[in-house]
């Protein structure tokens, strides 16, 4: 593994860490990228396509419910769960997708953890008829059934990769060792705003979407911006989709809420940039923060949100934080289920576990701002598909009884 160059740096973070193998696979990426980038007929393409695939521009909602129990700033809250598939991951495949006809190929390749950015992948590769491949590590192939499910249901192939921890860091070396032989017909689609350059950087750009509406819209509303704007981090593609539109605002504060487990000083947790075992580190092409013991093992991370245990972060993100331009917190599992129980009985709306870690700072800091404040959540997405996770939390009997009662079926066929 070698750094190539200085491009894809973002202050000391960053960077290209690949094999030789897969040079000309990034090189040949990077040329498409960066030219439909300099091409507003294709970000004019992309945005057609996502009005009428995936909902967009979603809503902002006024949560006024939750504001009056507060007490103290206006909530607001950025609906990326209207998203097609739930979720904020639409806008990356999508583009990507579009991204993958522009170069002429006809098969994408996927990783995925909890299985989402499997999903939203197998979908964008059905839209467009591409072949598809998902790798998935064999522990999170058991944890994730419904997930797998959609994804053959769209057509796609599931790999399951029994090496390594058999999670989501084995099926991304997975995915490289299958594009370093495919790559004639093959784009990958990675899922969030890490890896080698470019893909931080164009994962950003494609969920910069976020951000670019959430101000207009704000400014449409509201007349003028938010005072704090909130995002959870897993990778940190949906935080630095918000955040991209509103960092040459230096009056708006960014706060990124990372996944407290139970815990900081429980070693359970993946609280990268906001606890001690956070620590400068090269993986899975990028140098960034990562969660490692002080010979560089990495450790085990842990959150009730699936989606936000993944063991560095955008290396964008990283610099954000060096720079003082965004500050990080986390929120523990207990919090999160408090503040979701909370938002659904308030407002109707069910967010996922991950886009709650932001709810819960913003509830946090809430009270102690003036009425005429403003705060903006990201909800990254919709919580339907926790109900497995959300059903134990609460403790719902109704439900037990009810797998229960599936499971004799099953058994009696
Ligand atoms: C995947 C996912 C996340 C975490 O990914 P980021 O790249 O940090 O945005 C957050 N929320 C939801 C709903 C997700 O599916």
């Amino acid at each position: 593994m070698t750094a190539t160059q200085k491009r894809g740096y973002y202050g000391r973070f960053g960077g290209m860490f690949i094999p030789e193998i897969l040079h000309s696979n990034f090189e040949e990426l990077i040329r498409h990228y960066e030219t439909a980038k300099a091409d507003p007929a294709f970000w004019q393409e992309y945005e057609t396509l996502m009005k009428t695939y995936s909902c967009r521009p979603t809503p902002i909602t006024y949560a006024e419910n939750l504001t009056t129990h507060f007490g103290g700033a206006k909530i607001f809250i950025k609906r990326e769960d209207l998203n097609h598939t739930g979720a904020h991951k639409a806008n990356n495949v999508m583009g990507q997708g579009l991204l993958t006809k522009r170069m002429g190929k006809t098969r994408v390749i996927a990783e995925t953890g909890a299985g989402q950015h499997g999903v939203a992948t197998a979908t964008m590769a059905a839209k467009f008829g591409f072949a598809c491949t998902v790798y998935m590590g064999a522990v999170d192939v058991e944890r994730q059934r419904p997930n797998v499910f959609w994804m053959e249901q769209l057509g796609a192939e599931v790999v399951e990769v029994t090496s390594g921890s058999q999670t989501l860091k084995d099926a991304i070396n997975a995915a490289y060792r299958d594009w370093s032989g495919s790559m004639d017909t093959t784009h990958y689609v990675l899922g969030t705003a890490c890896g080698a350059y470019p893909f931080p950087e164009m994962v950003a750009w494609f969920q910069s979407i976020i951000g670019k509406e959430a101000r207009a819209q704000m400014l449409a509303q509201q007349g003028k911006l938010p005072n704090r704007v909130y995002a959870c981090v897993g990778g940190g593609s949906n935080a630095m989709g918000i955040f991209g539109g509103f960092f040459d605002d230096a009056g708006v504060e960014l706060i990124g809420v990372e996944a407290g487990g139970k815990g900081i000083d429980s070693g359970q947790h993946a609280t990268r940039l906001t606890a001690p075992e956070g620590k400068l580190g090269i993986a899975q092409g990028m140098k960034t923060i990562f969660l490692q013991n002080d010979e560089g093992q990495m450790n085990d991370t842990h959150s009730i949100a699936a989606g936000l245990d993944y063991i560095g972060v955008s290396p964008i993100l990283a610099d954000l934080q060096e720079q003082g331009r965004v500050r990080f917190e986390s929120a523990t599992d207990t919090e999160v289920i408090a503040a979701l129980e909370l938002t659904i009985k308030k407002e109707g709306i069910i967010p996922a576990l991950e886009s709650t870690h932001a709810f819960v700072q913003a509830f946090k800091e809430a009270p102690q701002m003036g009425n005429d404040e403003i705060i903006l959540i990201n909800q990254s997405g919709r919580g339907d598909k926790d109900i497995f996770t959300i059903a134990d939390a609460f403790q719902d009997k109704k439900w037990q009884q009810f797998i229960i009662k599936k499971a004799e079926q099953y058994r009696n066929k």
